[in-house]
């Protein structure tokens, strides 16, 4: 068997060893545009910030494609999928043919109009090359006011970067706040008065309408007609699944490529993964693209698994993001703001911490946790199993609760469970 895997992060890496524990003998290649052994993307940001050496990027030891077998074709970029031939099309190179291939493409950033964009120079932060061009730029001296246009979370590890570096940085936001798509307005408020102690600028419900060429010094306009002076253009706006592999092919694909229940796309010998599919969302009960590292390896390990013949069905997953911002902890999970309007919300909120619930025929549909971190195991897994809160759901509200909280044979699951003493322990 001759799998072939475009693409070489998260999804692809999973799809390796989900291969491998089923097939021993076939034949893996994998073609990647980069020209890494698969890094964690997720921390570019500390690498720009000088918090993570280069060779502590690497998601996998060094021997991992050698022990697995794996063909690593780095710096080519795929051009085209001949799926009656069964080959793929690399620049200036033979069609490789493939008996099963994964799409691990993952997603490309979106450049935002933007007059005169095209003549200045401007980063994207989403490659490893992108952050090594930027440290360059940094290292020249060439760098003291960088301008981030987007406040999502690339934008805000980018800010976060950047000002640890001890530059002067304005974020550039179109919306109300930061963090749109996981936070909500209060714990966003949060955030940004510790981003803005940290000397980082906002500037909302504003769009960065035209970069002027030729200007000195140089700046851009916004759509109020303000002008803010930059050095350093990073455009954070979001990201597309990267679809242009398979615009031209009989398969199915909204935001993403659709799959099914093992990965599949509606070609049966082509699989999608990670940032480029629309996997199950087991709270949105729907097919969508889920953005997130663990989510990315997850399925690829499972397409991995059914390409190699071990038919596994996807039992889905949801959105879950942790990260921080200068040690300031951020989690939320699943669906963190009333939607239908059948959903019941619950708050607690301090002066430095921040906890939302939200419960749907009470059972925790989603939270979040700002400035805190403790128990997010618990409500993770009340998520995941969708376990009804309705005898105990203010309790999750305490700010010391602990699994005794909770009725008895909730906790005896939960320690069948196997959970560690530690999330089981009142603070
Ligand atoms: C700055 C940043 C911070 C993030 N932080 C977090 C975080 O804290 N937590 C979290 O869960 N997620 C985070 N994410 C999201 C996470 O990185 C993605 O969900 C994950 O990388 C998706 O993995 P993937 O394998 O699907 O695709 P990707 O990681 O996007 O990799 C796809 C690969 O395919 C290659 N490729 C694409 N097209 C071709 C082609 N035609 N030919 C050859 N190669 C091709 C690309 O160059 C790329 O190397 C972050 C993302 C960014 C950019």
């Amino acid at each position: 068997m001759k799998y072939v895997i475009v693409g070489n992060s998260a999804a692809s890496v999973g799809a390796v060893e989900g291969i491998r524990k089923v097939d021993p003998e076939g034949t893996i290649m994998v073609l990647s545009e980069e020209s890494y052994p698969a890094y964690s993307r997720p921390l570019i940001s500390y690498y720009l910030a000088g918090k993570v050496k280069e060779e502590d990027m690497y998601y996998r030891d060094p021997d991992f494609y050698e022990k697995n077998r794996v063909e690593l074709l780095m710096g080519k970029k795929v051009i085209g999928i001949a799926q009656k031939q069964g080959t793929v099309e690399v620049e200036g190179q033979q069609p490789i043919p493939y008996d099963r291939l994964l799409l691990a493409v993952g997603s490309s950033p979106y450049l935002p109009p933007i007059k005169g964009i095209d003549n200045q120079d401007y980063y994207f932060f989403n490659y490893f090359n992108d952050v090594k061009e930027i440290e360059h730029k940094i290292m020249n001296k060439q760098v003291t006011q960088p301008l981030i246009i987007g406040a999502g979370l690339v934008g805000m590890k980018a800010a976060e970067a950047l000002a640890l570096l001890g530059l002067s940085v304005t974020v550039v936001e179109l919306g109300p706040h930061i963090l749109g798509s996981i936070l909500s307005e209060a714990p966003a408020r949060m955030v940004q008065r510790r981003m803005e102690e940290k000397g980082i600028r906002f500037i909302f419900e504003k769009s960065v309408k035209e970069v002027p060429w030729g200007q000195d010094p140089q700046g851009v306009i916004l759509s109020d007609g303000q002008g803010v002076l930059t050095d350093l253009l990073i455009v954070a706006a979001g990201a597309r699944p990267r679809l242009e592999l398979v615009e031209e092919l009989p398969l199915g694909k909204n935001q993403g490529v659709k799959v099914n229940q093992y990965m599949q796309t509606d070609l049966e010998d082509i699989f999608a993964a990670g940032d480029v599919a629309e996997g199950w969302d087991t709270l949105q009960e729907e097919n969508r693209v889920i953005p997130i590292w663990p989510g990315a390896y997850r399925q690829g390990f499972l397409a991995g698994l059914n390409m190699a013949g071990l038919k596994t069905e996807d039992v889905g997953g949801f959105a879950l993001n942790s990260i921080g911002f200068f040690g300031f902890p951020i989690i939320t999970a699943g669906v963190f703001e009333a939607k239908e309007g059948n959903e019941e919300v619950l708050c607690r909120e301090k002066p430095n911490s921040f906890l939302q619930l939200v419960f749907r025929n009470n059972r925790l549909l989603g939270f979040i946790k700002v400035g805190e971190v403790d128990r997010a195991g618990i409500l993770t897994w009340l998520i995941k199993d969708r376990i009804d809160c309705s005898t105990f759901k203010e309790n999750l509200l305490k700010p010391d609760f602990c699994l005794l909280d909770l009725p008895l044979a909730l906790r005896r699951d939960r320690m069948r469970g196997g959970e560690n003493v530690e999330s089981i322990g009142c603070a």
